[in-house]
């Protein structure tokens, strides 16, 4: 069947159990529109046919059996930023091209236990620094919304394949944003976990204490299917939460009535395009007619977000990047005349502009002497967001803004000034630097390009988001809408 993609999961599920089609039919239609539409979009870096394929035809063996597993024959697509063993693991930058993991993250083998079936390997901003997907050595994705305009960052690969239709839903990461604003770019709906959530074993270090795994899909109902398959305990990753995960799924249609949502005064108080401002006031709205009540909430430090993340996310990635010296694994400069020049030019020909500055901002931050000029401090303020967090909590049970600061942009529109793109996350870091699960979803859209919301709530409140999101798509249709790619 030709439209298998326009299918959500459940009803996938279904049809699976029912044997309507087989996982491996369902496969085959996703790698030939694959072939067909990545060409114009770039959303992968490797597609895994061969792999795919076999992996459908087991999934298909245990439908017979009557053994399926809870996402069996589901098609979807890694970010490359999770090692998956034997197969090129990027992480989009040419520092790891050539570098095949010789294990899988946490992430993969909790998908492959539940028996989905990985398409490949998406596209992304060079070790996940971007906000547009244009510093990934793989080259740019493009918007299938329109083709000329960024897909939004890092995980710009896996929101433009699932925005295309070229699998079910991707994992996705997101230390500043990197989740939820490519679903808000690209008209998808995108979940940030707490921090702690998902593992972080096998997931490419940028920022260790930001770096949160999650989902990017069509619908809330999807991420609730991809979330439960992935979220649990992991005693490989120190920072890993021991607590149960509930069952997203289920609990998506429990009512919403009487929660409670704030609007930062902060961010009302911004200068964003009618368009923007006018998609939000409909959203309230809509939340408002089933139910919520909605109020004003002071997050008095939450401008102080963009500093902090560009003092700390900096100084860890320079501490993690540290790692690639061309002696391990990964890209190797030809014929180094000695250590150091193997070591300097390894890292001066593997690395990307974006992730040198990075380097750098981040090493001087981190240098004796300015230690606790810096990094000492953005830690201390970043306290002091959480803590405004944690306040705004005692009376509401979500913040509420735009996701970001207007519509997809033109590709290359931003590329030569960094502090331009640093600005398209400046209402997702604040849920970044205090652990807070975040939601994205559409909310509309200006001149074919789609709009998003953003909803933040306490700690380990992902269900009560996914069921937000829920109850506004089952009373909104943006989030159904496809782009025209053919
Ligand atoms: N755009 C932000 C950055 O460049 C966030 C990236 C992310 O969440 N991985 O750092």
């Amino acid at each position: 069947m030709e439209e298998f993609y326009k299918l959500s999961i459940k009803e996938k599920l279904k049809g699976l159990k029912e044997s309507a089609f087989s996982s491996l039919e369902l496969t085959e239609s996703y790698l030939q529109r694959i072939k067909k539409v990545d060409k114009k979009i770039n959303s992968f870096i490797t597609v895994l046919e061969d792999k795919a394929i076999e992996s459908a035809r087991e999934s298909d063996k245990r439908y017979k059996e009557g053994s399926a597993l809870p996402l069996d024959g589901i098609p979807i697509a890694h970010k490359d930023i999770f090692c998956t063993e034997g197969i090129l693991t990027t992480c989009g930058s040419k520092m790891l091209s050539n570098f095949v993991s010789p294990y899988s993250s946490t992430v993969v083998k909790n998908f492959s236990a539940n028996g989905s079936v990985i398409l490949g390997k998406t596209n992304m901003d060079e070790f996940a620094m971007g906000s547009s997907n244009e510093t990934s050595y793989f080259g740019a994705v493009n918007n299938p919304w329109k083709r000329n305009y960024v897909p939004g960052g890092s995980s710009g690969g896996s929101a433009a394949c699932v925005s295309a239709g070229l699998a079910s839903g991707a994992t996705a990461t997101d230390t500043g944003g990197s989740i939820r604003q490519p679903a808000a770019l690209c008209g998808l709906t995108g979940i940030k976990p707490t921090y702690g959530r998902v593992s972080r074993y096998g997931m490419i270090a940028f920022a260790s204490s930001l770096d949160q795994g999650g989902v990017l899909t069509k619908s809330a109902e999807d991420a609730a299917y991809m979330l439960k398959a992935m979220s649990g305990h992991d005693p490989r990753d120190s920072t890993s939460l021991n607590v149960d995960v509930p069952d997203f799924v289920d609990e998506i249609n429990e009512d919403i009535k009487g929660l409670r949502i704030g609007l930062p005064k902060q961010f009302f108080s911004m200068n964003l395009p009618n368009y923007v401002e006018k998609s939000i006031d409909e959203s309230i709205k809509i939340f408002e007619k089933l139910g919520a009540q909605v109020e004003d909430v002071d997050l008095p430090h939450i401008d102080l977000s963009l500093p902090i993340y560009y003092v700390i996310a900096p100084a860890e990635c320079s501490a993690n990047l540290s790692r690639y010296d061309g002696v391990k694994f990964g890209y190797r400069c030809e014929d180094p005349n000695n250590l150091d020049d193997l070591y300097m030019r390894t890292r001066e020909e593997g690395f990307g502009a974006e992730v040198k500055r990075r380097i750098l901002i981040g090493t001087y931050a981190l240098s004796a002497g300015y230690y606790d000029a810096y990094y000492l401090k953005a830690q201390k303020c970043r306290r002091l967001v959480a803590d405004d967090f944690s306040k705004a909590f005692k009376s509401v049970d979500f913040i509420l803004s735009p996701t970001a600061p207007d519509t997809s942009f033109s590709l290359g529109d931003k590329t030569s000034d960094p502090v331009e793109m640093y600005k398209q996350d400046i209402f997702t870091i604040p849920a970044n630097l205090a652990g807070l699960p975040g939601i994205s979803f559409p909310c509309g859209e200006h001149q074919g390009l789609p709009l998003g919301v953003q909803l933040v709530a306490d700690n380990l409140n992902e269900s009560k988001l996914l069921r937000m999101a829920h109850y506004f798509q089952l009373n909104t249709d943006w989030h159904e809408a496809w782009p025209e790619i053919e």
